[in-house]
C-alpha cells in the first residue's frame, strides 16, 4: 500500500499473468485507511480524556481510604474495592495509551544499541517485586558482550510484559529463564516459565486486545489484557516475530526473534576497558 497524499491511498497487487505478461491490480484502500486512522484517534483521544477524571476519583478514595478507621467495615471494604478497581482502570488506560502510541508511525524515542544482558537483569530484578509472594526464581541465561539495536522504552516495555505475564501464569517457587542467543536465523530473546500453559488453539489469537484464555482467572492477575498486544506493536516496529510454544501445566516459552542486522557483539577489549 502507499499513501499517494493525505487522503488517498492506494493498494497495488502484481502478478505473473502469462508469458511475460502481468497483471496488475490497484485498490483504492482509502475508506478503509480512513477508518482505521479514525478507530486509532478515538481510542487515544478516550483514553486520554478518562485519565484526568480517574485521577481525581483515586485522589479522593486515598483521603478516604486514609481516615476510614472511624467508619464501619462494611465501608471500609467498599473503598478498598473502589480503590483496587480504579487502579486496574488506570492501569488499562496507560496500556491503551502505550498502543495508540505505538501504532503511529513516528517515535518520539530513538534507536540505540542496548546490552541485551544489563536490560534482561534488570527486568528480573523489577519482576521479584512483583512475585514478592510467589518466590520465584529467575535465571538470566545471556552473554555479557551482546547488544540489540532497537528503541530501549520499548523493548523494556515488551519484555516486561512477558516477564510479568511468566509470574502471574506459573506457581510458586517456579522457574523463569530470561535468554538470549544468535543463530543463522536471527537474534532471540527467550521467556520461558513451568507455568498452566496454553492450549494449541489460543495461541493464534492471544496478542488481540483483550483476548484472554480464561477470562475469570486472568482478571485475578491483575493484568490489563493488553500485554501481548503492546508485545506484538513493538516486535513489529523492530522487524521482530513472536513465537509461543507451549505445554498445559508444563510452561510456555515465548520467543522474540530479531533479524541478524540488529544484533553485535562488543568486542571483548571495549569489555576490558570498561573493567
Ligand atoms: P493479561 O493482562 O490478561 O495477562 P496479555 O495480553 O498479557 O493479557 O495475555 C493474554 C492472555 O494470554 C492472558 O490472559 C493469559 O490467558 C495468556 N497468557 C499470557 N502469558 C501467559 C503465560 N506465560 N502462561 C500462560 N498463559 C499466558
Amino acid at each position: 500500500s502507499s499513501a499517494i497524499d493525505n487522503d488517498l491511498f492506494l493498494h497495488f497487487q502484481i502478478s505473473k499473468y502469462g508469458q511475460g505478461e502481468y497483471l496488475v491490480v490497484i485498490r483504492d484502500v482509502s475508506r478503509v485507511q480512513k477508518l482505521e486512522q479514525m478507530r486509532k484517534d478515538f481510542i487515544g483521544n478516550v483514553s486520554h480524556e478518562l485519565r484526568t477524571p480517574l485521577t481525581v476519583v483515586r485522589g479522593y478514595l486515598e483521603t478516604m481510604s486514609d481516615n476510614s478507621d472511624s467508619l464501619a467495615p462494611v465501608w471500609q471494604k467498599a473503598i478498598g474495592q473502589m480503590s483496587q478497581q480504579t487502579k486496574r482502570m488506570t492501569l488499562i488506560i496507560e496500556d491503551l495509551l502505550t498502543l495508540t502510541r505505538l501504532e503511529t508511525e513516528d517515535t518520539q524515542y530513538k534507536e540505540c544499541a542496548i546490552n541485551v544482558h544489563d536490560l534482561l537483569a534488570s527486568i528480573a530484578n523489577d519482576a521479584r517485586d512483583l512475585s514478592r509472594d510467589k518466590n520465584h526464581r529467575f535465571d538470566v541465561d545471556a552473554p555479557d558482550h551482546f547488544l540489540l539495536t532497537g528503541v530501549p522504552e520499548e523493548l523494556r516495555s515488551c519484555l516486561s510484559n512477558l516477564v510479568f505475564n511468566a509470574v502471574r501464569y506459573s506457581p510458586p517457587d517456579s522457574l523463569i529463564t530470561l535468554k538470549a542467543y544468535s543463530d543463522n536465523s536471527g537474534f532471540h530473546i527467550g521467556v520461558q516459565d513451568q507455568g498452566i500453559g496454553i492450549e494449541e488453539r489460543h495461541i493464534p489469537r492471544l496478542t488481540e486486545r483483550f483476548y484472554r484464555v480464561d477470562s475469570s482467572r486472568s482478571l485475578d492477575t491483575g493484568g490489563t489484557g493488553l500485554g501481548l498486544a503492546i508485545v506484538k506493536h513493538v516486535l513489529s516496529r523492530h522487524q521482530a516475530q513472536l513465537q509461543i510454544t507451549s505445554r498445559i501445566n508444563h510452561g510456555s516459552t515465548f520467543t522474540c526473534s530479531f533479524e541478524t542486522s540488529r544484533f553485535s557483539e562488543k568486542p571483548p577489549a571495549d569489555l576490558e576497558e570498561e573493567i
